[in-house]
């Protein structure tokens, strides 16, 4: 899939409510991290984030960006079947 910036909503919900934009879900799991970001997935529905690590946001409204990497399990499951992207 292609990579895609995180909506303000989204944002909202993955920084200030520390729950999945799809499903709800409280809490993430920690992925990878590098540099100034760092990968979140979500455990009940497998969603996947990468966003500013902590020491980069003010943990108020400040989160200038964030990327989907990986859709929620639901989303792939309602994807119709078709040729794969190149
Ligand atoms: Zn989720």
């Amino acid at each position: 899939m292609v990579f895609r910036d995180l909506t303000d909503a989204e944002r909202r919900s993955i920084f200030l409510e520390m729950r999945c934009p799809f499903c709800g879900t409280p809490g993430f799991v920690p992925g990878p991290r590098g540099g100034a970001s760092r990968n979140l997935f979500c455990k009940c529905c497998g969603a996947g984030f990468n966003v500013p690590a902590p020491e980069y946001w003010d943990g108020k409204t400040a989160f200038p960006w964030g990327q989907l990497i990986r859709e929620p399990l639901a989303a792939l499951l309602r994807t119709p079947p078709g040729p794969l992207p190149s």
